[in-house]
């Protein structure tokens, strides 16, 4: 576990949140302030802090993220559509410098910023 990092603390049952899916590769939460009528963080279960550490021996985690996402999607009933964000560094607003993809639908969303 990587010191003070809420996700991996949260991954580890160190603070208590409820997983609504796992697999090998990740889990997936409700976000503590959701933006959207569905608003769900899919958190790959390593502490990768940007997406520029990634590389190929991260192919089957990233498929496994988007995967996650999809199911989680049709589970939620988004029928209509979802967007799927990631948000990299100060300019974006990241909180959490844990990689983590966000699942947001359940309204319609307006413009990309
Ligand atoms: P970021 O801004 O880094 O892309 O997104 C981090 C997200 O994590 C934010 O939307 C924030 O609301 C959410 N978040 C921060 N702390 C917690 C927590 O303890 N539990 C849950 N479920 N979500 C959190
Ligand atoms: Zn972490």
């Amino acid at each position: 576990m990587v010191d003070d990092c809420i996700f991996c603390k949260i991954r580890d049952g160190k603070i208590p949140s409820e997983k609504i899916y796992s697999n090998d590769y990740c889990f997936v939460i409700r976000d503590i302030a959701p933006r959207t009528p569905t608003h769900v963080l899919i958190i790959p279960n390593e502490h990768v802090t940007a997406l520029s550490k990634l590389d190929k021996q991260h192919h089957e985690m990233l498929c496994a993220l988007f995967e996650s996402a999809e199911k989680i999607a049709k589970q939620e009933g988004l029928k209509n559509g979802h967007r799927l964000v990631f948000n990299q560094g100060d300019d974006a607003g990241q909180q959490v410098e844990h990689l983590h993809l966000h699942l947001l639908g359940g309204r319609r969303l307006s413009g990309m910023a």
